[in-house]
């Protein structure tokens, strides 16, 4: 069972109000939206450029943004990145999320059984603070997440009010990123998500089929294109929309590249699939500015390497960044026992560099 939107005048005795407020200001939260785009090359994005993908370019000029992140160090497949981006774990090792297998999780499996350990993930952490979540996906797989943070299989949450077990209120499958895309504009106008995250397949059903292909009129770069409207159309959301204007939060990233010859992204160790883009979009955060430019003390651009995890002092921008980076960005604590941007560290603005303009 879904939890029902909250009235819009919640009839609760004054005690438990103020109670509420303190744990969790809801009526001053922001909004974070996490778009992941499934193997979306950033140089894909450059060579449609601004005329062809306007949003993901209104995305870089208006924000901060890298086209040089990377996913995990030894796996650039779906199901793994994205439980990085989850959990803020990277995939292998004692502190590691373990998630290797990238097909559709069997009946009754998930994260903590796999793990044998409870996963905490944003969703937790929001949600525990009594935020509402959301997860849209277009690969049926995504199941693993709902599944892993039910009402069955959630922790309890002992933050505050307890907000119960499952921690992603709305979880959505729908492989027709159009028809997903305008269901979550539709669910988020009512619901008001302060976490959702929203995944967008086209880029990697077009790869897979024909190759990560840059070339111009290519089929891939059309699905770039594709995606960079399906943005704009979230994007146009916010802005038209009093609730989510000037107080939300994009974040833009891919779980993996892609490569032409193999029409796959599996081989971990080649550029093509480990580099991918990374945009953060909002108030307060600076304009056209490149992430590691504003992260000189705690990131490292890898140039064309791929750094592992063991020595993290200095590590380069990772997609695993985005769940507690969009935590600090609803001014919320890391997720526990997470290792990547466990300190919360990466930033989006530069005092150096004027915020923008509401959005
Ligand atoms: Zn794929």
């Amino acid at each position: 069972m879904r939890p029902q939107p909250p009235s819009p005048t919640p009839l609760i005795p004054l005690a438990s109000a103020l109670l509420a407020f303190c744990v969790a200001p809801l009526a001053n939260a922001a909004h974070v939206i996490v778009i992941s785009a499934d193997g979306m090359r950033p140089d894909a994005i450059a060579a449609l450029g601004p005329d062809k993908a306007p949003n993901l370019y209104r995305l870089i000029t208006e924000g901060t943004s890298t086209f040089n992140a990377r996913t995990d160090t030894h796996t650039t497949v779906t199901l793994p990145n994205h439980t990085s981006m989850i959990t803020g774990r990277h995939v292998e090792g004692d502190n590691g999320h373990n998630w290797t297998s990238n097909g559709i999780p069997r009946i009754g499996q998930m994260l903590h059984r796999h793990k044998k350990a409870y996963l905490r993930s944003m969703f937790g952490v929001a949600h525990d603070h009594g935020l509402r979540t959301a997860l849209f996906a277009s690969k049926g797989k995504f199941i693993l997440y709902d599944r892993s943070y039910s009402e069955r299989n959630g922790v309890d949450d002992v933050v505050g009010e307890d907000n119960g077990k499952n921690k992603i209120d709305v979880y959505k499958f729908d492989k027709r990123t159009e028809t997903l895309v305008s269901e979550f504009i539709k669910v988020n106008a009512e619901q008001h998500f302060h976490l959702a995250m929203l995944h967008l397949r086209d880029t990697d059903s077009i790869g897979h089929l024909k190759g990560w292909d840059l070339t111009e009129g290519s089929a891939y770069l059309d699905a770039l294109m594709k995606v960079d409207s399906l943005i704009g159309e979230v994007i146009k959301a916010i802005t038209d929309d009093d609730t989510f204007k000037g107080k939300t939060y994009l974040i833009v990233t891919a779980d993996h590249g892609g490569r032409l010859s193999t029409k796959t992204h599996r081989k971990f160790d080649d550029p093509r699939n480990y580099t991918v883009p990374l945009l953060v979009w909002g108030p307060g955060v600076s304009a056209d500015t490149d992430l590691y430019e504003i992260n000189p003390s705690s990131r490292k651009n890898p140039g064309k390497t791929a750094p592992g995890h063991e020595d993290e002092s200095l590590p380069p921008i990772r997609n695993g960044d985005v769940g507690n980076l969009a935590l600090k960005l609803l001014d919320l604590p890391a997720i526990e026992n997470s290792t990547i941007n466990a300190k919360q560290d990466l930033e989006v603005s530069n005092s150096n560099t004027p915020p923008v303009p509401e959005n």
